[in-house]
């Protein structure tokens, strides 16, 4: 019997980040980007959501990423917004975390000491933790310095702050018999996103496989924050095909929840 699935996209808020194009699309010449007629606004200044998901799957309560906190003052209300849907920190008992980008898991840091989840298994992929054990530069990614220097500290202290609650588990880990973590590398190296099948249809959770819109249709077009681009385009490709063929829909953490 497949029991009760709920799935709840729970807004952290967002952000403008400036110069979108040479963030998301620096394959795509500034003439050429102007020719692009969608979303037009968004060359100048590009306003992004940040969506983590609420999984309800029978008793258990799954939160998938946890948004950025006090890193930037137009987000983090993932915990009132959950406060809202009458969920409480202690409700949660697995945080799925599809990588260690500062809007991912700073959600996780909005108090200087405290767990904020308490009991809650941390989740990410073996890959993912084994790379940010090892203090990457990030000579591969081409952001400002300090932009850097703020994602390196972020993950430590992440690191650091939950190395007791933290569980490294492959890329193909199954939570309940309805959810399970998939592959989707290339944004960073052990990026994951999550299935959820309820029975008739599955719903692909991809975190940061696509930033924008505009990457499902141009998959080639990866973005500069990309750590192993030919890597993320193999994954759209996959996810693509997915959509395309199966009964399966998409919900990503940068994406218009409407998508
Ligand atoms: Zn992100």
């Amino acid at each position: 019997m497949v029991s009760k699935i709920s799935i709840l996209p729970i807004s952290d808020g967002y952000h403008i980040y400036t110069e979108p194009r040479e963030l998301l699309f620096p394959k795509v010449s500034a003439e050429n980007i102007k020719n692009i007629p969608a979303r037009s606004n968004d060359w100048k200044e590009w306003k992004s959501p940040y969506t983590p998901t609420l999984i309800t799957d029978g008793a258990q309560k799954i939160l998938v990423d946890t948004g950025a906190g006090k890193l930037v003052p137009t987000a983090g209300q993932l915990h009132n917004n959950l406060k809202k849907e009458g969920v409480t920190h202690e409700d949660i008992d697995t945080v799925i975390i599809t990588h260690l980008h500062p809007d991912h898991i700073a959600g996780l840091l909005i108090d200087d000491s405290k767990m904020i989840f308490p009991n809650a298994n941390l989740l990410l992929s073996e890959v993912e933790l084994n790379y940010w054990s090892s203090n990457p530069k990030l000579d591969e990614i081409n952001i400002p310095h300090e932009i850097k220097k703020m994602i390196r500290t972020t993950a430590e202290q992440f690191l650091t702050r939950y190395s007791s609650k933290i569980k490294a588990v492959p890329m193909d880990f199954k939570i309940t018999p309805n959810i399970k973590l998939f592959a989707a590398p290339g944004h960073t190296p052990g990026h994951i996103g999550v299935e959820v099948n309820d029975g008739n249809k599955s719903t692909l959770i991809v975190g940061d496989a696509f930033l924008h819109p505009l990457h499902i249709a141009n998959p080639g077009w990866t973005a500069s924050v990309d750590i192993i681009p030919e890597t993320t385009i193999r994954t759209r490709r996959q996810i693509i095909k997915r959509l395309r063929n199966e009964a399966c829909s998409m919900l990503g953490f940068h994406l218009p929840v409407s998508i």
